[in-house]
């Protein structure tokens, strides 16, 4: 099932960006994520399938954020770009050329992760010269991953 595979490919690419940060171990909120309209991913199904595959790992509890990305399609007949349509069998309303190249609307990718890294223990600092040592929370990117 095509929502199996691509929540295979975010935990992948979790995996690798938790890595990054070794070692400690982010706890994850949220990831957001861009879903091309051409990747065919249900939305309601990929957040089932997430939900299922993250529970009892280290992502448990994260949310998954999915920001549908619109298809468009451009004209080799002028260069123009344009919004495909399912009904004009994805032809460019100019000059009617079959859809033959795809500028958005196939990604997958992970646009930032909400997410917050405990701290390690420290080892003792003399008073008053204590760093500010606010909770880390951030948002990261992370590199793009293209449906095949
Ligand atoms: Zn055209």
């Amino acid at each position: 099932m095509h929502e199996v595979d691509m929540t295979r490919a975010l935990l992948l690419a979790m995996e690798r960006w938790k890595e990054g940060h070794a070692p400690q171990q982010p706890q994850v909120g949220r990831v957001h994520l861009e879903v091309g309209a051409f990747t065919c991913v249900e939305p309601e199904q990929l957040r089932h399938t997430w939900g299922v595959a993250i529970r009892t790992t280290w992502l448990e509890g994260a949310d998954l954020a999915i920001e549908p990305v619109a298809l468009v399609g451009r004209c080799l007949g002028c260069q123009a770009t344009y919004s495909p349509e399912a009904a004009r069998g994805y032809r460019s309303p100019c000059c009617d050329h079959p859809m033959e190249e795809i500028v958005r609307g196939r990604e997958l990718r992970i646009r930032s992760v909400d997410y917050h890294l405990p701290e390690l223990p420290l080892a003792p600092e003399p008073l008053g010269l204590t760093p500010h040592r606010a909770a880390a929370a951030a948002s990261a990117s992370i590199p793009t991953f293209s449906t095949p």
